[in-house]
């Protein structure tokens, strides 16, 4: 897809097959051979992310979160340096956040993950929780920066970077766009929307933030070099006795927060707009104030009692 502005023309790319979404690259630059010599390098970036990063899957020769994880209470691995950055980012957060954010929150979220992901439409025990949640301490995280390993030493905790892998993805797609022949761009990563620059008329972009998925739109941005991420009770859940359980867990209750039904973040950073997502979503509004002058975010609330926003949008 193509059109032309001056002497730029725009383009877009869309693939799939990396974290379990759909990934969209929309951009300006003078040629086509320009811009898929930079699609290229994109979306190359995103598969080596989507490897490292991942929690479920093996790949030959790459040392990524499942390993960690495997060898929880055993030894420290070593890892890619995009993994040490990604998980002292993330270490960084649960402490900024008093734990809302946690992604060592892996014990906990898997025996909700098998529950969702089971036939028979159970909750699960509250002995299951319990003894899960003995085991979402943050301090048994070792990162050894200068051997660049990781080492878990509870051999019950496992990582769960589900909140913020795309999010860091992003990050490090933005910080290499400078270095490609794309003047300014739009990246979708599964719903991690980050904008990069003007149109080459000088217009930022538009992004419209949906009420939930009902199509509805709550408003439409418009947006330079700005991030936008949401987290929302309806992107993945299961229903007992015709209560919704989602999927983003309170540490402190062990069950999936109820303080509001949808947050979006914009912000210049999209890793911190992905972790501020899910930790605001958790923490509520009421609990969210510091963190939204410190961070300079702007925040999008759906809850029970209506839509809400704090910050400012450009505010940065
Ligand atoms: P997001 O859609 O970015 O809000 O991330 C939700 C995902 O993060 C879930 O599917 C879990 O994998 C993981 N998760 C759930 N609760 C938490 C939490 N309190 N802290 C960190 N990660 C979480
Ligand atoms: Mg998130």
């Amino acid at each position: 897809m193509s059109s032309c502005t001056g002497s730029y023309a725009s383009f877009s790319d869309t693939r799939l097959g990396y974290f379990d979404t759909v990934c969209t690259l929309t951009g300006y630059a003078p040629t086509r051979a320009d811009f898929e010599s930079a699609a290229d390098d994109v979306f190359a970036l995103i598969e080596e992310c989507n490897r490292l990063f991942d929690i479920y899957n093996d790949y030959d020769g790459v040392n990524n979160i499942k390993t960690i994880n495997d060898n929880a209470g055993r030894e420290a691995v070593r890892v890619d340096e995009k993994i040490i950055g990604l998980l002292g980012f993330s270490l960084g957060m649960c402490e900024e956040t008093d734990g809302a954010l946690n992604v060592m929150i892996g014990a906990l979220t898997k025996v909700w993950h098998d529950c969702r992901d089971a036939d028979d439409n159970r909750l699960p025990s509250e002995t299951a929780l319990e003894e899960a949640a003995a085991h979402i301490s943050p301090d048994a995280l070792v990162i050894d920066r200068d051997n660049s390993t990781v080492y878990i030493t509870d051999p019950l905790a496992s990582l769960d970077v589900g909140a913020v892998a795309k999010g860091y993805a992003a990050r490090l797609i933005l910080e290499m766009l400078p270095g490609t022949p794309l003047t300014s761009a739009v990246i979708n990563l599964g719903g991690n929307i980050v904008t990069y620059g003007t149109k080459p008329d000088g217009d930022p972009w538009k992004v419209a933030v949906e009420r939930g998925d009902s199509g509805e739109y709550l408003n439409v941005y418009e947006l330079t070099d700005r991030s936008v991420v949401t987290s929302g009770d309806y992107q993945r859940y299961y229903e007992v006795d015709g209560v919704r359980y989602h999927h983003i867990i309170d540490p402190v209750t062990r069950y999936p927060s109820d303080k509001c039904s949808q947050v979006s973040i914009i912000c210049s950073d999209p890793a911190l707009a992905d972790a501020m997502s899910t930790a605001l979503f958790v923490a509520g509004p009421e609990n969210a104030v510091g963190l939204i002058e410190k961070y300079s975010l702007y925040v999008v609330w759906v809850g029970s009692d209506g839509v809400h926003e704090s910050g400012s949008v450009s505010g940065q």
